[in-house]
């Protein structure tokens, strides 16, 4: 190569490469995976409607002096300095807390997170993720991520378990990693506890007991986690208050939590999300209350809605209410949100026609979507 020019075979490897990024550029798509292109991204409800009663948060704010005392813990933050890694001080909290060791427990950002986390770890050519359906809707979009095969095995009419159908299905095809909501989202009951060790029995992978919702069920796994190998426990702080934070917590053996730190992003957990983590933990009392609060709050609305001719409550374990009505569930729907109110619609063809969910809210909240309610259905 002389110092003025290129050679030929350079300038016709510099045309290829040129070539080679434009055709790229113009179709990038050829570059993602089938499973990401076949996906829709996860649409969340951007309309502003002034009773928001769709996304199961808490619908109270931190009570006033701990607020103050929540921003002054903020304010103290080095904000130029990393945060701790891998949330060590965290960890031991929430393990003396769980009662498990401190090598059995990862914080996430979000109980989102450890679920991705999850499925990455297990990721290999063919694993399959088995879920019931209808449940969460990340266990599914993780799963494609990752790149594995999604077995999904619908509920029985009740919305429990269907245990024949999915030991079955582990018989032809044992899946890498299952996932049990329970309470389960979006039909909002718990399911059957024999029928949740059962699988832990006979499934030999992963069994994911998903407890989000464990603050308005009071029913967790946790005191068995040491005699199942198999068994992790999702928790978060999202349902009873935290929702903006981002703070989701797994619960396994250490074997796994072991392998699940290599995946795990070094900084996942930000200091701002640290710091609220430690403050839940300072004051768990104050959010509990709010728990038990909510938990009065959806027997009202269970009975105000099982009142409410051609509405079908579905037993409710959560801070939520999951319900069937005789009426078309997207005019319902839609006339609540003109009315100002936004639940969540799941009218479907098939065992989720005319289905709907709303989130427990305040007295007020409640009783405004009672009323535009039976206003809708009588007309
Ligand atoms: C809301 C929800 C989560 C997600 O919680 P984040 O911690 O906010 O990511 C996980 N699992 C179930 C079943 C949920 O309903």
């Amino acid at each position: 190569m002389t110092r003025r020019g290129r050679t030929d075979d350079e300038e016709t490897g510099r045309q290829g490469l040129e070539e080679g990024m434009e055709k790229r550029r113009m179709d990038i798509r050829v570059l993602i995976r089938d499973e990401v292109l076949a996906q829709k991204a996860y649409a969340v409800e951007h309309t502003a409607c002034p009773i928001k009663l769709d996304a199961n948060e808490n619908p109270l704010a931190i009570p006033e002096p701990l607020r103050e005392r929540f921003a002054a813990r903020l304010a103290s933050i080095p904000l130029n300095r990393y945060p701790e890694a891998g949330s060590p001080t965290l960890v031991g909290r929430f393990a003396k807390a769980f009662g498990v060791g401190e090598d059995q427990v990862i914080l996430g950002n979000g109980s989102d997170e450890l679920i991705q986390i999850l499925c990455t770890a297990v990721a290999r050519p063919g694993a399959e993720v088995m879920i019931p359906v209808p449940t969460f809707a990340m266990y599914r979009i993780s799963a494609l991520n990752a790149g594995c095969r999604v077995a999904m095995v619908p509920l029985d009419g009740e919305f429990d378990l269907d245990l024949a159908a999915m030991l079955t299905r582990v018989a032809s095809n044992p899946p890498a990693l299952t996932y049990l909501a329970s309470p389960n989202n979006p039909t909002g009951n718990c399911f059957r506890r024999e029928r949740i060790e059962t699988i832990l029995e006979k499934f030999p992978g992963i069994v994911v007991v998903d407890e989000a919702y464990f603050h308005f069920s009071g029913r967790t796994f946790l005191p068995v986690m040491g005699r199942h190998r198999n068994l992790v426990i999702l928790r978060t702080l999202s349902k009873v208050g935290l929702a903006a934070m981002r703070i989701g917590l797994l619960i396994g053996p250490p074997e796994l939590v072991h392998e699940l730190n290599k995946v795990r992003l070094p900084y996942n957990m930000n200091a701002l999300s640290q710091a609220a983590a430690g403050f839940y933990l300072d004051h768990e009392d104050a959010f509990l209350k709010q728990a038990e609060e909510i938990r009065r709050r959806r027997g009202e609305l269970f009975s105000a809605m099982e009142a409410i001719p051609g509405v079908h409550p579905r037993p409710a374990d959560a801070n939520f209410i999951f319900f069937g009505c005789d009426f078309d569930a997207d005019r319902v729907y839609s006339q609540l949100m003109e009315r100002g109110i936004l639940i969540k619609n799941f009218n479907t063809p098939g065992t989720m026609k005319n289905f709907m969910r709303v989130t427990v809210g305040t007295r007020e909240e409640n009783n405004r979507f009672i009323e535009a309610l039976q206003a809708i259905l009588s007309k």
